[in-house]
């Protein structure tokens, strides 16, 4: 483990370098063509037995160990987001509106830097590492279902993957059993009332007086309806009628998002808000238009799986707080992968303890402290190395 650990440090350098190209030359989700091509061509050069183009832009890379033992993969996105980047960095975005605003860079950094590590102790390793990279996390369908049906799981009997948190020290590792991150959904509503002049408001059905009357009554799904014990999000984040100054709406849309933990309460709400404009439109005599449409599932880690990387952390160097996290309201694509293969995913602190405001993620100021690429290539190299003893107790991993 220790030779895994001085064999990164030794990359530490490439590994940022890596991370500062990728961050130069962002691509949006479904179109990152020249980021799939240099992964491919970074394992190929190792040697690795790449398999490109799964599941869209997807790489897989394997990295069979000279002793027996269970298939492992280690998960990295590598998409980047359409936002401006606001920093000052000399590896600031070269591409227009294009701008690694996740960490999805230092995902991949990482994990190539990883790849290399493990290869130079190839003969020790104990079963295969996979390497998936994954395309377009940050866009619904996203990648990870494409790649399971193209087979990147296959033979695969365990998945690692973490992401790292802006906003999380420098340091900490947070994990968590069960439900890590919220199914992200979305929906439309359109209203459908009846326009007319300003000054007759009694011929028209007001579109923007009923959707006024839709943004009240949508708040009493989670104030009314749902146990208080329960979490989840149901908000508004758009609200368009535009009409001249003395024109009575005839449409008005919102769209919006919901985010849950639970599978029956995802199913409730998507039937409430429904519910919900039908009565708020009957009263109006309006008709309208709703489209409920789903994200990714809810994140849920094995726990097995969980405990292990938990019990691991703490002897990785670099790790100095191993915390069990809160769950978050954000959704991930990594997911999928849980439905059909035990692993974890865990989060990477990655805030400066330098910098006073680290911004959150997708800001156009969002930044990381480059070394917890090191500590995430550390605890997921560790995972992999010692899973074939977690059953022992004291796992560690020195
Ligand atoms: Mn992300």
């Amino acid at each position: 483990m220790n030779q895994l650990f001085e064999k990164l440090d030794e990359l530490y350098g490439e590994i940022v370098d890596i991370r500062r190209y990728l961050h130069e030359y962002p691509e949006l989700s479904f179109e990152e063509v020249e980021t799939a091509k240099y992964i491919a061509l970074f394992h190929e050069k190792l040697g690795h037995e790449v398999r490109t183009n799964v599941g869209g832009n997807g790489v897989l890379a394997y990295l069979k160990g000279g002793k027996p033992g269970p298939t492992i993969a280690l998960r990295a996105d590598f998409d980047a987001l359409p936002i401006q980047e606001q920093t000052d960095v000399p590896y600031k975005s070269k591409n227009e509106g294009v701008m690694h605003a996740c960490g999805h860079d230092g995902h991949t950094a990482s994990l190539l830097g990883l790849a290399k590590a493990l290869n130079s102790i190839q003969a020790d390793i104990e079963g295969t590492i996979v390497f998936l990279h994954q395309h377009a996390e940050e866009l619904p369908p996203g990648g990870a279902n494409a790649m399971i049906e193209d087979g990147c799981l296959e033979d695969v009997d365990v998945i690692f993957g973490t992401h790292l948190q802006a906003q999380m020290p420098l340091g900490e590792i947070g994990y968590r059993s069960g439900p890590l991150q919220a199914a992200p959904d979305r929906f439309d509503i359109k209203i459908l009332g009846k326009g007319g002049h300003g000054a007759s408001p009694h011929d028209t059905k007001d579109s923007i007086v009923i959707g006024g009357q839709l943004i009240n009554n949508l708040q009493q799904i989670l104030s009314r309806r749902i146990d208080p014990l329960e979490s989840a999000v149901v908000s508004i984040c758009s609200f368009e009628a535009k009409n001249p100054y003395n024109v009575i709406a005839d449409t008005a849309e919102m769209v919006g998002t919901v985010r849950t933990f639970k599978e029956d309460i995802r199913n409730f709400i998507e039937e409430e808000i429904d519910r919900v404009i039908k009565g708020t439109c009957l009263v109006s005599g309006a008709d309208y238009e709703y489209t409920y449409t789903r994200g990714y599932p809810t994140t849920v880690n094995h726990e097995e799986e969980t405990k292990f990387v938990a019990a691991l952390a703490p002897s990785v160097p670099g790790v100095e707080n191993v915390r069990e996290t809160e769950p978050i309201m954000g959704g991930e694509d990594f997911s999928y992968y849980l439905q059909h293969k035990k692993g974890t995913f865990f989060f990477t602190g990655a805030k400066s303890p330098e910098d006073s405001e680290a911004y959150p993620h997708h800001h156009p100021k969002f930044n990381i402290d480059e070394r917890a690429l090191l500590i995430a290539a550390k605890v997921l190299g560790a995972a992999a190395l010692n899973y074939t003893k977690k059953d022992q107790p004291a796992v560690n991993a020195s």
